[in-house]
């Protein structure tokens, strides 16, 4: 036991977390904290005599890990399980992130064996079904969407952006251009002027005009022979369909640009618009948020982007061509018969798990159920926006789309802020609905219920976020201050957690005289 500088025994880390419990909501300290030496869930036989062969490389100390009983690891890592709080908990209302529920069908076809096993380096005369899978999915994309091309390897909606913008490089380089622009709405997600600067291009913004889309008189200014390519998303991340895409695709193709949209928004508009239609030139589309794949936490997402005609000689390798010899994967530029790839943009051919889940989702859905899907979708964001309005403030006229926008002039000369109004939420049974973004109206609350919430839950929610008004026009400053004051952890320091985050327990010992403990060359070999 360690002594603290009084000399006493200091308390254990489980001592103080159970001090922190709240009724049944038990805090955990690391399991590492909670280990005894000698202690043990089962017995091992002692190890035979052997050689080792190690050449000189061991371990100087114990490897370090905790003696725990089995009901100490089980208890553990179920205590954990309650902490993950997801969709499977409750409603989560994370603007811009779609956390729909994932279907349970979609995790058994995903498990399947012959899916779940496969190994990306299998000669694909033994993957002829995975690969086939993943070119339906493919056609499937560009019906929905109208494209005629299709990559389907990036790994997440700004690998896709990636792509796509790597794709738009490509062709100005066969025309012989020299384009150095990309023209970024201010409403944007971060990942788009990201994208753009990574590739080398220089970002302008565009500003939004007093309807939250983007100016088309402004737009127009500052198109020229210097632009590559607009990035714009539709629907927006102000949760609005851009109603002059149509003649915004006409003044970027014009002045000899590509139109890239972000189609992370495409649950919105999923078998009711395609966006060939509107003049889009690429689009990535984030399976793990329209067509429900789980994510969070970074989990793996899955970002395919579709290509009209302009673009379509440049997708990225490897890509699967289906002849007479069956599926095949080009994965050599030497082997593109006629198209120029840009590269090879991953390992290997994309996220088999999410392709499998997405297409389990669009077939079992059909036409009729995609149509419903974003028609559910807008129609709950609607109702929330409708029930919330007369007391919140909205920045923009509705209808809105997927999302209803609130700002925070409601919480004006109050106190209040909108991270408050969100960790108060937080003692109430729900998470957070994005907040601060999208950055063109201040203190934004973006709310994403999706098409899976029933009446009932959008109904409970309301109620929460109204009896929170209600608070704050009661002005209970110091009740808001003090949310969440029934999670396991309250208030914390959030950008030191995202700046310097400590990933690696070290135990007290160790930090003391800075050894952390590796494996390090026994100096005498
Ligand atoms: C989620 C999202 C992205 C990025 O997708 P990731 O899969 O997280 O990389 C880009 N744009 C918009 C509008 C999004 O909502």
């Amino acid at each position: 036991m360690s002594m603290n500088t009084q000399g006493r025994p200091s308390k254990s880390a489980i001592v103080l977390a159970m001090e922190a419990n709240k009724g049944l909501v038990l805090d955990e300290p690391l399991i590492f904290e909670q280990g005894a030496e000698g202690r043990t869930g089962i017995d091992l036989p002692e190890l035979p005599k052997y050689k080792e062969r190690l050449g000189g490389v061991r371990r100087r100390a114990a490897i370090g890990l905790p003696g725990l009983s089995e009901p100490q690891v089980v208890r553990h890592y179920t205590r954990l399980s309650q902490k993950n709080f997801g969709i499977d908990s409750t409603f989560y209302p994370l603007g811009s992130c779609t956390m729909k529920h994932n279907p349970r069908l979609n995790e058994k076809m995903a498990r399947l064996p012959g899916f779940g096993d496969l190994h990306p380096m299998q000669p694909t005369s033994t993957v002829q079904g995975a690969l086939e899978l993943i070119d339906q999915l493919a056609h499937w994309l560009k019906t929905l969407t109208g494209m005629p091309a299709v990559a389907m390897v990036p790994g997440a909606g700004a690998h896709g952006e990636f792509c796509g913008m790597a794709a738009i490089k490509r062709a100005l380089e066969a025309r012989g251009e020299h384009r150095t622009k990309v023209l970024v709405p201010e409403s944007a997600h971060g990942t788009n002027p990201a994208t753009a600067a990574a590739l080398g291009f220089t970002v302008e913004a565009i500003p939004a005009n007093a309807e939250g889309r983007v100016d088309l008189a402004i737009l127009k200014s500052k198109l020229g022979p210097d632009v590559a390519a607009l990035m714009l998303t539709n629907p927006n991340t102000c949760g609005l369909f851009e109603r002059d895409i149509v003649a915004i695709a006409d003044a970027v193709h014009k002045a000899g640009a590509f139109f890239y949209c972000d189609g992370a928004n495409f649950n919105a508009i999923v078998g009711r618009v395609r966006p060939a239609d509107l003049g889009i030139d690429v689009m990535h589309i984030n399976l793990h948020k329209t067509f429900s794949t789980p994510h969070g936490g970074g989990g793996p997402g899955s970002g395919p982007i579709v290509m009209a005609e302009s673009l379509a000689e440049f997708v990225p390798l490897p890509y699967i061509v289906h002849d007479n010899q069956g599926f095949r994967l080009i994965e050599h530029a030497v082997d593109a018969m006629g198209k120029k790839p840009f590269g090879r943009l991953k390992g290997f051919h994309g996220q088999m798990g999410m392709f499998v889940r997405a297409l389990a989702y669009i077939l079992s859905h059909g036409a009729d159920g995609l149509w419903q899907v974003a028609s559910d979708a807008v129609l709950n964001a609607n109702y929330i926006l409708a029930s919330l309005q007369d007391v919140m403030s909205a920045p923009f006229k509705g209808p809105c789309m997927h999302e209803a926008l609130f700002d925070d002039r409601f919480l004006k000369d109050t106190g209040i802020t909108t991270v408050d109004m969100a960790k108060a939420l937080i003692d109430r049974g729900f998470h957070p609905m994005t907040m601060y973004f999208p950055l063109v109206v201040h203190g934004a609350f973006l709310i994403e219920p999706t098409e899976t919430e029933s009446k009932e839950t959008l109904d409970a929610f309301i109620a929460a976020m109204r009896d929170l008004v209600r608070e704050v026009r009661l002005g209970n400053v110091e009740m808001f201050k003090q949310s969440p004051r029934f999670a396991p952890s309250r208030r914390m320091d959030e950008t030191r957690a995202a700046r310097s985050p400590i990933l690696k327990w070290t135990p007290a010992d160790r930090e003391e005289n800075g050894d952390n403990g590796d494996i390090t060359r026994d100096a005498a070999e």
